[in-house]
């Protein structure tokens, strides 16, 4: 287990696709652990492989009391026409906040650290969480899809009596 570097963001591992995992062995399990450890350093709400500089399709999205998601070769199959704007900010771009729709629920499937199939359906904040990871793994910043950008002077007034939301890099 160890905290591994953010890498940039101008970094061209965060402007491609990565690769799918093939191998479900040990190196997997460390990798998770060291996106887990990373992910909580940097006060995350999830992270991707690629912002650690690994080549590889996995990402972390921390549910709170339910836990942590792991994502493995994640492919989302159905997006919602509904959408919802919230805020989003990004481990690999410090300091830069701003509003991207998202839909309200998703379906996605993708494999277990054993390699099985799985598949599950995630709503709201989670859903957006997944959505920005997955992203992550296609070479997509939230930059590219936000509507408009918020300072740290707006952001820090309109969570000025909850800290916990100006960290909710992903
Ligand atoms: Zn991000």
């Amino acid at each position: 287990m160890a905290i591994r570097p953010l890498i940039e963001g101008s970094s061209p591992l965060l402007h491609r696709e990565v690769k799918d995992v093939t191998k479900f062995d040990h190196s997997l399990r460390e990798l998770l652990m060291d996106l887990e450890d990373t992910m909580f350093e940097a006060d995350g709400v999830g992270i991707a492989a690629p912002q650690i500089g690994v080549d590889l399709k996995v990402a972390l999205v921390d549910m709170e009391e339910d836990g942590i998601l792991q994502l493995i070769n994640p492919v989302i199959t159905h997006y919602s026409t509904e959408t919802a704007v919230d805020i989003e900010g990004c481990l690999s771009l410090p300091d830069i906040f701003g509003e991207v729709a998202r839909s309200v629920k998703i379906e996605l499937k993708g494999q277990d650290l054993s390699g099985r199939p799985i598949e599950m359906t995630a709503f709201d904040d989670v859903a957006r969480a997944i959505q920005h990871e997955v992203d992550h793994l296609y070479g997509k910043l939230f930059t590219e899809k936000m509507i408009r950008q918020i300072s740290l002077e707006e952001l820090e007034e309109m969570y000025s009596d909850d800290e916990d939301h100006i960290h909710g890099d992903a």
